[in-house]
């Protein structure tokens, strides 16, 4: 069993919804157990500003599945929620990351783990420390101290 986090973000047709949803169906991916869900986090866009906030949250998924299988899983979730890929950092009704897949560092076309903006991204690392406040991202250090750096990022912990 490898432990992976997988981040969950949604800013379109009732994010909260998409996101609730989303920790349900990654509850009954194959051969994975949903351990932990965060708690949701509304926060501002990244990127393409003009568009609504972010409904974000993070799940520990304990899995068989290889890391190119749960990326493939989390990619028919996706779809399974209308998501089109206009442009990038469009608004999404949901976006589903493989953030960390146990210590693996992976780089390959498709799939690169740790995910390469997750240790810059407070959406991202809030609830990810909320989950696990002493994880360590490989290759990059504690997560907890990079969150610290990004305290000018507007991101605020929701019911
Ligand atoms: P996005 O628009 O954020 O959903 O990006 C999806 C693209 O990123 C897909 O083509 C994936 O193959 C690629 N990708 C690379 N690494 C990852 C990762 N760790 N998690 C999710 N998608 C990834």
């Amino acid at each position: 069993m490898t432990l992976a986090y997988v981040g969950i973000g949604s800013n379109l047709e009732d994010p909260r919804a998409h996101i609730l949803r989303a920790f349900d169906e990654l509850a009954r991916l194959p051969e994975t157990t949903l351990t932990a869900r965060s708690s949701l986090y509304r926060t501002a866009p990244v990127g393409h500003a003009a568009q609504p906030h972010f409904i974000n949250a993070v799940a520990a998924l304990d899995t068989r599945l290889s890391a190119q299988a749960l990326l493939a899983e989390l990619q028919g979730v996706e779809a399974s929620h209308g998501r089109q890929r206009s442009f990038p950092n469009a608004p999404r009704t949901l976006d589903l990351d493989v953030l960390l897949y146990g210590a693996a560092q992976i780089d390959q076309p498709g799939l690169t783990v740790p995910h390469p903006r997750m240790h810059e991204r407070a959406f991202v690392l809030a609830p990810l420390v909320e989950l696990a406040p002493k994880l360590e991202i490989p290759g990059i250090g504690p997560a907890s101290a990079r969150l610290a750096q990004c305290a000018a990022q507007d991101v605020e912990r929701i019911a």
